[in-house]
């Protein structure tokens, strides 16, 4: 069964790690993608290994740290598919984090203002152009990523951590001001999951340390966030909104 069978679908930051999983299985599933990212090369690669895979997928750049690139990006959607089903949320500067974010004393003004601008702002504004496309069909859904940075201080990326904070109070408001139009919006928080910005930190003794900490035997790998995009953006969610679901191997829940 197509769980997401003709849904129209944007994925942001799907060139890489996680959005390139989250992208494929919604394909796998029936959706129609846009593959979307900063990254135009990785965007179209990706495109490229979901049309070969049978999947129906167009690359689209964009910057979600740039109001008229969104709006291209919409238009872009429009243009291709005629209309807007399902957002993931899913692109971040995670570069600014896992280089130069830092404790709240020592973090850099502009690293903090470039975090908030081009993850919280950028999440925001995608979510918003968003809804009268949803509207106009009668609802959709609206997946945001936070992060267990936004419920746990101890990896000390304080700028990431609040704007991820941030997303998952965006997603209780637009659950809020836009149910009654059949539009929902959920957060996925992922723990640690395997990709190539975080690769490295899972390196010898360090992913020793962190899989001690996870209740599952294994590190999370972005297939496993895949799996919960397609559920929250099918219908089997229809009574989930406002939700920050965490999908952490339960590194959170001890
Ligand atoms: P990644 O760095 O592998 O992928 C991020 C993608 O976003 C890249 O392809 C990049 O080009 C793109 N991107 C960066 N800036 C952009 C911009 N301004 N506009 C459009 N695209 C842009 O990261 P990932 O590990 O796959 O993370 C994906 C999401 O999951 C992020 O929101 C991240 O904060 C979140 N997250 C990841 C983890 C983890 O352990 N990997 C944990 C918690 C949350």
């Amino acid at each position: 069964m197509e769980r997401v069978k003709d849904k129209i679908a944007i994925v942001t930051g799907a060139a890489s790690g996680i959005g390139a999983a989250c992208a494929a299985m919604l394909a796998d599933e029936g959706a129609l993608l846009v593959v979307a990212d900063l990254n135009l090369e990785g965007a179209q690669a990706q495109a490229g290994r979901i049309r070969d895979a049978g999947g129906k997928a167009v690359a689209a750049q964009v910057d979600i740290g740039d109001e008229n690139s969104i709006e291209a990006l919409f238009d872009l959607t429009l243009r291709t598919w005629g209309g807007l089903d399902i957002l993931h949320n899913n692109a971040a500067a995670t570069s600014l984090s896992t280089t130069v974010d830092a404790a709240v004393e020592a973090v850099d003004v502009g690293v903090w203002d470039d975090t908030m601008r081009i993850n919280l702002r950028g999440t925001m504004l995608a979510a918003r152009r968003a809804l009268p496309l949803m509207r106009a069909r009668g609802g959709g859904s609206i997946i945001n990523t936070s992060s267990g940075a936004a419920q746990a201080g101890a990896l000390g990326y304080s700028a990431y951590g609040v704007c991820k904070a941030g997303i998952e109070a965006l997603t209780r408001y637009i659950a809020t001001q836009h149910g009654k139009e059949g539009i929902r919006c959920n957060a996925i928080a992922p723990g640690l999951i395997v990709t190539p910005v975080t690769r490295a930190y899972f390196a010898g003794e360090t992913g020793e340390m962190m899989l001690s900490h996870h209740l599952t035997p294994r590190l999370g790998q972005p297939e496993d966030i895949a799996h919960a995009v397609v559920y929250l953006a099918s219908d089997e969610a229809a009574f989930v909104t406002g939700q920050v679901f965490n999908v952490d191997g339960g590194l959170l829940s001890h």
